[in-house]
């Protein structure tokens, strides 16, 4: 007997409706280059989406074919979020952190036929222009200065339709909405296509408690770039619920957010560690000066948040949730809540449990795997994380790469190329990514753990632990440590903190001081370069 329900498609046409009936006086603010704030509403971001979608028709533009975009975060880009899909096209937001030969890579391999670009970001069009077809460039302008030939400008373009004569395509929920690329260290970009239904019930996913609670009383500030995993979900989140969003614009600096989520009072933000550890510095230069009681919580994610910084904004009355996820996961996969056994545990209990990477949230499912299989759940066996759920990939785009379809286990989970461990109450703690991860005589050694209590000193602002090759271990751990403040700590010093907390032969053969680590696009720590300069001095 089958059930007889509606047959209601999940598009995110549907989530606009939403937004545009409920909730069209509810503000979407951008700060723009100029540090002015131009306020605008979901009734009119609806409205513009919708005169997206009908010019991108008028250009030619049909069902799944692809519309990059190449911009910060900022209204205009939240209206391509919607318009682009209500035409039936497909969202494809492009990194402008990679190498402009990255993106151009990526963008031909897309197929894009058409660019949204910033004004401010035209030179990244210029050093790919040549190696990108793309039909029509549309520019978002902050100056009046004069346009190049050829391109469109995104006011002149919209201005010319009616958002009232936009229809509905009555799209299937497993068509394409948008898309993303891995940021790849390794090897080349892949792209990952988010469905409708994906996009949808990720965005549901959103608003559970148990995950970051998105809410019609939150004010968001989404530091996470728009180009990286969709800022998160958060702008198909917000628009569902009606939470008010706070878009930094260019170039955000740690001020800027800071004085951001100040004088809107945001109750959330979400962002890389980078950048909290940032604001942590004005933080602590000026105790009780910035009045962040507004903030329920910040979400951080896409890299482990280090101990002090979670001890020190609590400080700061403000509450970290670390959550883990990936481009290939949409990105939510799990999210570090207390269970009620741990609601009257001893605090420091209470932090470690914060730390780890959480619980899945509902509809997601991990296991883990080693040589011997599927590990217990007993939190000491490391293994790979594999993970399924409806808003987790089934397969890359068109990738060439021979590597690609290893990613996904015969059953149809994907393998994330995280080392774990899953504890008996079946949450998460991350260990490592596969190819970061250090093996000496055999064992594995966590650098996370390591980098994690090297940035709990007083005086070591970033840690990066990396594997170095060893005759006799097969590898051994060294570290790297950019110093807080004028006297750095000796290796002796910081040796002897580490082996209060871990076996002799998991400390650093080295501890090695400089002024910056490299990092990745989206802000996390670049082994690999590090792999290469200290491995080359061997
Ligand atoms: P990306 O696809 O660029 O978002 O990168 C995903 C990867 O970031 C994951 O596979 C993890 O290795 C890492 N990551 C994401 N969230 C966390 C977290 N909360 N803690 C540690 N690593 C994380």
């Amino acid at each position: 007997m089958q059930g007889l329900m509606m047959d209601y498609p999940l598009t995110t046409n549907v989530i606009l409706r939403r937004a545009e009936t409920m909730y069209p006086h509810r503000e979407i603010i951008t700060r723009r280059g100029d540090g002015r704030l131009d306020r605008s509403s979901y009734g009119e971001m609806a409205r513009r989406a919708k005169q997206l979608a009908l010019a991108l028709a008028a250009l030619g533009i049909g069902r799944g074919d692809r519309v990059a975009t190449l911009s910060w975060n900022h209204a205009e880009h939240q209206e391509a979020y919607f318009g682009i899909p209500a035409a039936g096209a497909v969202l494809h937001t492009l990194n402008l952190r990679l190498p402009h030969e990255e993106i151009a890579y990526i963008a031909d391999h897309a197929d894009d036929r058409v660019l949204i670009v910033d004004e401010c970001l035209l030179d990244i069009y210029d050093s790919i222009r040549t190696r990108v077809p793309f039909e029509h460039v549309v520019v978002v302008r902050e100056s009046d200065a004069a346009l190049p030939e050829g391109m469109i400008d995104y006011e002149e373009l919209l201005a010319q339709y009616d958002a009232g004569d936009y229809v509905d395509p009555q799209l299937d929920e497993r068509e394409a909405a948008a898309m993303c690329y891995t940021s790849g260290t390794t090897g080349r970009s892949k792209g990952v296509v988010y469905s409708h239904r994906s996009t949808v019930l990720h965005s549901l996913a959103l608003t559970m408690a148990d995950a970051l609670g998105v809410c019609a009383a939150d004010v968001i500030v989404p530091v996470v770039p728009m180009f990286h995993v969709n800022a998160w979900g958060i702008p198909y989140t917000a628009a569902m619920v009606g939470a008010v969003q706070v878009f930094p614009g260019p170039r955000p600096t740690p001020a800027d957010i800071l004085e951001l989520m100040t004088s809107q009072r945001a109750t959330l933000a979400a962002g890389v560690p980078t950048v909290w550890l940032g604001m942590l510095e004005l933080l602590d230069q000026a105790p009780g000066k910035h009045d962040l009681s507004s903030v329920r919580a910040i979400a951080v994610g896409g890299a482990a948040s280090p101990q002090r910084m979670v001890e020190s904004y609590d400080r700061h009355g403000v509450r970290i949730v670390c959550a883990w996820g990936m481009t290939e996961t949409s990105p939510i996969g799990t999210v570090s809540i207390l269970p009620k056994e741990l609601q009257d545990a001893d605090p420091d209990v209470q932090m470690q449990q914060r730390l780890r990477q959480g619980f899945p949230v509902p509809l997601v499912e991990l296991r883990a795997r080693n040589e011997n299989g599927l590990v217990p759940w007993d939190g000491q066996t490391m293994g790979e994380l594999e993970i399924c759920g409806p808003w987790v990939a089934s397969q890359y785009y068109e990738s060439s790469d021979p590597t690609a379809g290893m990613a996904f286990t015969d059953d149809g989970w994907f393998r994330t190329g995280d080392i774990v461990v899953i504890r008996p109450d079946g949450s998460m703690h991350l260990q490592d990514r596969a190819k970061d991860v250090i093996k000496s005589g055999g064992e594995w050694i966590s650098s996370i753990a390591l980098e994690g209590a090297l940035m709990g000193h007083d005086r070591v602002a970033e840690a990066a632990v990396i594997a170095m090759p060893d005759e006799r271990w097969g590898e051994r751990p060294l570290a790297v440590v950019v110093p807080r403040g004028d006297t750095p700590p000796t290796s002796d010093e910081l040796l002897a903190m580490l082996a209060e907390q871990f076996p002799k032969w998991w400390l650093p053969e080295q501890i090695v001081v400089r002024k910056e680590i490299p990092k990745t696009s989206a802000g996390k720590f670049l082994k690999s370069a590090l792999r290469e300069q200290y491995t080359a001095r061997v």
